[in-house]
């Protein structure tokens, strides 16, 4: 059973279908690693346009509190397993937004990330070390932010409630709370 199960986690790894949430300039790195050069393409990883058909969402950078309620829609959307990418500085502290009144400084108060890609902004070479990575701890069944999503509900929606209030609604009718 456990060997049948490590199998199924390696077939994942090399079969991701990627929702790249465009958010900020760090997304300007992205297209190097779909084009020949780097072919993101050959390990299996292809850009999915819709959340429903996405194993991970990528967070491509700053993130303002109107884009993370998307974010979240996005992410509840997504059928488990999945997997959540925070990429640049500014989804990890902020960055260079850090004490600005529209951005969140840390992705990871409101959803489980699995991997973090520092740099302002990560050059192609990083994210062909993310692919990688990713596609390792997913074979290794060390990625598992969305069980931790599911075990912690009321700690990542208590945060998702203080900054939104009771003005977040999941897409199958439910409020935060
Ligand atoms: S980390 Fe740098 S490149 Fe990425 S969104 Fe922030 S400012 Fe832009």
């Amino acid at each position: 059973m456990v060997e049948w199960l490590k199998l199924v986690d390696k077939a994942r790894s090399r079969s991701i279908w990627m929702l790249m949430y465009c958010t900020g300039c760090g997304a300007m790195e992205l297209p190097p690693a779909m084009t020949s050069r780097f072919d993101m393409e050959r390990f299996g990883i292809m850009p999915m346009a819709t959340p429903r058909q996405a194993d991970v969402i990528l967070v491509t950078g700053y993130v303002t509190k109107k884009t993370l309620k998307r974010i979240i829609y996005a992410y509840e959307q997504m059928p488990a397993p999945k997997w959540v990418v925070s990429h640049g500085s500014c989804p990890i502290n902020g960055g260079v937004y850090w004490d600005s009144h529209a951005t969140v400084n840390r992705l990871d108060l409101f959803l489980p990330v699995d991997l973090y890609v520092a740099g302002c902004m990560p050059r192609a070479e990083a994210n062909m070390k993310m692919f990688t990575e990713l596609m390792d701890m997913i074979a290794k069944g060390e990625a598992r932010g969305w069980e931790e999503y599911v075990k912690n509900r009321d700690y990542y929606k208590e945060n998702q409630r203080k900054l939104f209030g009771y003005d977040l609604v999941f897409t199958d009718g439910r409020s935060a709370l």
